[in-house]
């Protein structure tokens, strides 16, 4: 039993723990990656040293240390390594870690599980060397590995020019960066960042440094294709319509060895879903988050929500929110009154709002274009998993799917390894653009135990051994 289990040791999991903590409550903080951090505060491996990182990602990577440091506290149990694979809505999660399996029953639990980012299939991206921004930025802050060395950057956000100037930093070429909105679209969005001068400060730095080492940034472009023989060796993309649908005749060759991509964030909702916490439909990202009130609490008694699963919105609001679900987390327990906290909580969450009222401004800069879904060739595999292609997608559309459950049943989309979790949303795009319905209506997988594989035997030492049907992953259905 523990008073306080946290999942995710990203940013939101770690403030969290530390605010609860320091309010006097036991907390267990829990994480599957083998050092706390998550993604923006992505420790280096211990064989690395952080001093050979370029400023860029140095900074980043030390202002992650302080935070870090702050596990020190003797009230807080951290555990690496271990998976969080199970959860119910009365608080016991099953966990699968160096010591095999384990329960733990908490009396309230917080979940800052994080993000998913979001790719968008085009012909021959299961090549090696593509890959995404996020997979390309671990292999730079955890092992000081360069990806490639004429890298492509494509996809839409700030994330695209952040990763461009580290990797640049690092040794490599960036050839290019794709950004899916024309620059009328990009700029005319500009007014609504006024007053958010430390974003805009960034950015203009980020173009700058761009601009002095000859990078071209094309707004209003995507990548369509790639070819080469055994791994990529160029890149054909094109410039695309307001709706994001590849306009004839602008196709360009680029000759790459890497393509990073990222096309934004997908709230990483599959614990707080199998709980039964409400979830609610966000149209910028196109995806589902979890709701909470402003304690951050779900709709699930004594279960709370921070970071990216309850809505994207970047590492400043993931620490406010894991702070105010700590604290608010304590206070149930009755560790930190309201009354002593009130100042300094009413001066939080205000920030906390305005943070993320800036966040949405920023996030309608770079909204999914349904066009690029739509013109993904048939033959274009969608669920590596599985083998299902944009055609097969398509076909079970006009069969009458309109659902993702039901693609799943039909043609066994989503049903292998990442259960959905990369293809998930792609499918879902592909059958709102063939059926005409919204992307919102067409769902979400649902969550099944367990969230990401573990041996069957763990699996059958908790006694749920109903869904242990494969031979040595347990998933919730049998293959035919
Ligand atoms: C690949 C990637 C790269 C990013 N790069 C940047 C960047 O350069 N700059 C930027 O501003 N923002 C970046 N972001 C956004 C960034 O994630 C957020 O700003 C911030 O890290 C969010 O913090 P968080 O605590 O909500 O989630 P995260 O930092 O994602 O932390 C979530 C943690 O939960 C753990 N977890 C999830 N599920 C389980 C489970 N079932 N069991 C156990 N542990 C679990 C994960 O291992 C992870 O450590 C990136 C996001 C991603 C996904």
């Amino acid at each position: 039993m523990t008073e306080i289990a946290i999942v995710g040791a990203g940013p939101a999991g770690v403030a969290a723990a530390v605010a609860a903590a320091e309010a006097g409550t036991d907390v267990t903080l829990i994480d599957e990656y083998a050092r706390p951090g998550g993604q923006y505060f992505k420790q280096p491996a211990a064989s690395f040293n952080s001093r050979q990182l370029p400023n860029s990602l140095a900074e980043n990577t030390e202002h992650g240390r302080e935070l870090l440091d702050k596990l020190n506290h003797p009230q807080i149990h951290l555990k690496c390594n271990t998976l969080v694979w199970n959860i119910t809505s009365d608080r016991v999660l099953d966990l699968y870690g160096p010591d095999g399996a384990q329960r733990l029953q908490a009396k309230k639990i917080i979940i800052a599980s994080g993000a998913y980012e979001r790719i968008v299939p085009f012909a021959g991206w299961t090549l090696p060397g593509v890959t995404t921004v996020g997979a390309a930025q671990l292999l730079l802050k955890g092992q000081g590995l360069v990806v490639g060395q004429r890298v492509l950057i494509a996809g839409t956000g700030p994330l695209l020019q952040l990763a461009a100037v580290q990797l640049l930093d690092a040794g490599a070429d960036i050839v290019a960066i794709l950004e899916l909105q024309s620059r009328t679209e990009f700029f005319s969005h500009a007014s609504k960042l006024f007053g958010q001068w430390g974003k805009i400060g960034q950015g203009m730095a980020h173009q700058k440094r761009l601009m002095q080492t000859g990078v071209s940034i094309k707004y209003g472009y995507a990548v369509i294709g790639v070819s080469g023989k055994d791994q990529v060796e160029e890149a054909i993309i094109a410039q695309v319509d307001s709706s994001g649908r590849p306009a004839s005749r602008t196709q360009e060759r680029l000759a790459v060895d890497t393509i990073c991509i990222n096309y934004g964030f997908i709230p990483a909702t599959e614990l707080t879903r199998l709980a039964g916490c409400d979830q609610y439909f966000d149209p910028h990202f196109g995806g589902l988050a979890t709701k909470t009130n402003d304690d951050l609490e779900t709709s699930r008694e004594g279960i709370f929500a921070a970071g990216e699963v309850r809505g994207i919105g970047g590492v400043e609001v993931a620490l406010l929110e894991g702070r105010i679900a700590g604290l608010a987390a304590a206070r149930q327990l009755g560790y930190a009154s309201r009354r002593t906290e009130n100042g300094h909580d009413f001066t939080q969450r205000r920030e906390w709002k305005k943070t993320r009222a800036d966040v949405e401004s920023l996030s309608a800069m770079f909204t999914i274009k349904s066009g690029l879904f739509s013109s993904i060739a048939s033959d274009v595999i969608v669920c590596r998993c599985e083998g299902i292609t944009a055609g097969a997608i398509r076909e079970a559309a006009r069969a009458g799917v309109m659902q993702l459950n039901a693609l799943k049943t039909y043609n066994r989309c989503g049903m292998g390894r990442c259960q959905g979790r990369i293809c998930g949303p792609v499918a879902a795009q592909i059958i709102a653009a063939e059926t005409n319905t919204s992307v919102e209506s067409v769902g979400i997988f649902t969550a099944r135990t367990p969230v990401k594989p573990v041996p069957l035997s763990i699996v059958g030492a908790t006694g749920l051994a109903a869904v242990a049907m494969e031979d040595h992953v347990g998933y919730g259905y049998a293959r035919r």
